[in-house]
């Protein structure tokens, strides 16, 4: 899928679980979308013409070790080795390591919604087998739609956050 897609699919689910965890109090749910954003587009560094790769001048793919896309970074264990890195970053930068959560939430959100995708993704590798519901090509008229319902739902969720919209 488009980054964009990534990007309002990951702050979505970002709002709807961090705030029922305990961590909310010390995490901002506009960090939060932020780091969440972050997580959900690093799994595209093994594709060559990702928005991440042409913003970081292919700094990851050159690194090698992504020879397919799709392949390790989009699965859960590539998840939670990404997200250890974090980790360790936040670490010995003594950032909040709180926002491992937000990040791997938005990685996963990632790996949801190109399972949307005719390619499918190997969340269980190093099992090759790739599941996914295969109705959405990138880049397609459906991701448009797509998009547009994500954007309608997650200004809602915004408006509801900052109390223009009451429910209940
Ligand atoms: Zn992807």
């Amino acid at each position: 899928m488009i980054y964009t897609t990534h990007i309002l699919f990951a702050s979505i689910l970002t709002l709807l679980i961090i705030g029922k965890l305990p961590i909310s109090p010390s995490v901002e749910p506009l960090q939060a979308i932020f780091i969440a954003s972050l997580g959900s587009l690093i799994p595209d560094v093994d594709h060559p013409s990702s928005y991440i790769n042409k913003k970081f001048w292919r700094l990851f793919s050159l690194s090698g070790g992504f020879n397919s896309h799709r392949g390790w970074t989009h699965s859960f264990l590539g998840g939670v080795m990404i997200t250890a890195i974090f980790l360790t970053y936040l670490i010995y930068t003594k950032g909040k390591v709180h926002f491992i959560v937000p990040f791997f939430i938005g990685y996963c959100s990632h790996l949801l919604i190109d399972s949307l995708n005719p390619s499918g993704v190997a969340w269980f590798w190093p099992s090759k087998r790739r599941i996914g519901i295969r109705f959405i090509k990138t880049g397609s008229f459906e991701e448009s739609m797509l998009q547009i319902f994500l954007t309608i739902v997650l200004f809602t969720m915004l408006l509801i956050d900052v109390g223009l919209i009451k429910v209940g």
